[in-house]
């Protein structure tokens, strides 16, 4: 069995993950150990995207995160259940509750109905949860399928903690303890990022259900006790999480952004509606812990969908770049770092991936000759991958520790691969599965055929063997007018790239 015997192999996973999991834990900006709410479970919430438009790379970032967390908590035996919204109404241009729905102006701008965008929108964003191997959740929850849980919501913390203005039921972040402590900010820095509604109680107050203007027709409302409208985003997510994973739930995540405003406001709702206490009791903020992922940034500052080259993962595949090289280099940094992308980086994140692969391929080889030269065991690298994912999630480390394992000779390579293999359970890179020649990509606008591009080759080898160095050079030249960059020598084994 050339090729894939290790999967024939029944060589154990040397392996129990007993590292202690930390995880940094932003309500008290500190590692915390991870301790679970329902022995041996693990309860995750992800702020998923509002399909208005194509994701970002820098969006995706955020659910290459939230992905790594749910495969190390899987790893280290946890019964995971994953949950990911899908926003398809209520929040606003100005995510401090000002502007206009984003659904609504993209639909207007489109001139299509909201609900083609949202669908739209959230299939092109699942393609590239699907390239870039990022699990499915549990569940995707969509959030018009849950307006009537947020009414019930609403309605419960109305009396006590809302009031009511023309524009809708406010939020008044005067009435539950600590507001804003996981921004660290006072709720007098809100004035000047807020936009002023009349009659507002605090700068921070927020609405948590907007009514639709006398006279106006939205395309998306429903009928409330406050009237015709539509939830506000944070209501939105306080209702999916609690639903579909009870309060309190183990970890929250979101980009670092949400820190700021949308999970504050989500906390306060959830202090609001489990009971009047302080936040200093877990179960009042509604998760345990709450994780952010810092932002993927470009050299010009930050990334945006308007501004620039709109950086969608399809860009990158259209260049010639596999999706996998964009998750390689997410991996290469800390979650928590900020991470400045370039095309550079990119092409350097390919190349690692692809000596990995073939390094891969020769294990697989070997394991398939039957070579078995038991000795070194391969435990202590496991034990340092486990420390390392369970460090906060270190990835850059966990990369480095796969490495050495791939570059161990004179071991079994059954059993190396099945190391291997647990490793990238985590990593999610597909290492053990995905084909090299899979990375080669092929660029947008180029036309000529791979089999064009091997018989070129094999007349410009042959005109070498005859030494006619002039043939060579023009067959090489005639490549390059057509996208094709002949490299001879590669180390990593490509003769030639397209691009
Ligand atoms: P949105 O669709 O705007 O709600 O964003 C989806 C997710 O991407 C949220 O968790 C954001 O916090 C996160 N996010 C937005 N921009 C970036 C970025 N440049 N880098 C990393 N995460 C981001
Ligand atoms: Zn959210």
């Amino acid at each position: 069995m050339r090729g894939n015997g290790w999967a024939m192999s029944n060589a154990p996973v040397p392996l129990s993950p007993s590292a202690p999991l930390r995880l940094f834990n932003s309500l008290t900006r500190q590692l915390e150990p991870f301790q679970p709410v329902h022995e041996g479970e693990a309860r995750v919430y992800s702020c998923g995207p509002t399909v208005y438009n194509y994701p970002h790379i820098g969006n995706m970032r955020a659910y290459v995160f939230a992905d790594i967390l749910g495969r190390t908590l899987s790893f280290k035996g946890y019964k995971l259940t994953h949950v990911i919204n899908i926003t398809d109404v209520g929040h606003l241009t100005d995510d401090a509750d000002a502007g206009e729905d984003k659904m609504e102006k993209m639909a207007q701008a489109e001139a299509r109905s909201i609900w083609d965008i949202a669908q739209h929108y959230t299939q092109a964003y699942w393609e590239d949860i699907k390239a870039l191997n990022i699990r499915q959740p549990a569940r995707w929850t969509i959030a018009t399928e849950f307006v009537p849980q947020m009414i019930a919501f609403a309605e419960r913390i109305a009396d006590t903690h809302c009031y009511e203005l023309d524009s809708g039921l406010y939020f008044d972040v005067s009435t539950v303890a600590d507001y804003g402590r996981l921004a660290r900010a006072q709720t007098e820095d809100g004035e000047g990022r807020i936009e002023a509604v009349e009659g507002k109680r605090n700068a921070a107050d927020f609405a948590i259900w907007r009514k639709t203007p006398a006279g106006e027709k939205r395309q998306m409302e429903w009928d409330s006790p406050w009237g015709k409208g539509a939830p506000g985003w944070h209501l939105e997510c306080s209702v999916m999480s609690g639903e579909v994973l009870g309060f309190p739930f183990d970890i929250h995540t979101g980009g670092i952004d949400h820190r700021e405003i949308h999970h504050p406001n989500e906390i306060a709702q959830n202090q609001a509606f489990c009971c009047a206490g302080g936040l200093d009791l877990p179960a009042n903020s509604g998760a345990r812990v709450w994780m952010h992922n810092n932002f993927l940034v470009e050299r010009s500052g930050k990334m945006s969908k308007s501004s620039g080259e709109f950086l969608r993962l399809q860009l990158l595949i259209d260049k010639g770049f596999h999706p996998l090289g964009y998750r390689m280099m997410c991996l290469q940094a800390h979650y928590r770092s900020e991470l400045e992308f370039s095309w550079d980086g990119l092409t350097a994140a390919l190349t690692r991936l692809k000596r990995m692969l073939i390094a891969v391929g020769q294990s697989k080889e070997r394991a398939g000759e039957g070579e078995a030269q038991p000795g070194l065991r391969f435990t202590p690298f496991l034990e340092r991958f486990d420390a390392a994912v369970s460090d906060d999630l270190n990835t850059p480390v966990a990369l480095t520790v796969f490495e050495e394992v791939l570059a161990l000779k004179k071991v079994d390579p059954a059993e190396k691969l099945a190391a291997l293999a647990a490793m990238d359970a985590v990593l999610g890179l597909g290492l053990l599965t995905l084909e090299r020649a899979a990375l080669r990509l092929r660029p947008k606008g180029v036309e000529i055929e791979d089999a064009e591009i091997e018989a070129t080759l094999e007349a410009r080898k042959a005109a070498r063997a005859e030494k006619d160095f002039a043939r060579s050079d023009a067959l090489r030249d005639e490549l390059a007018t057509k996208g094709v960059d002949v490299m001879d020598g590669d180390p990593l084994g490509w003769e030639w790239k397209l691009g």
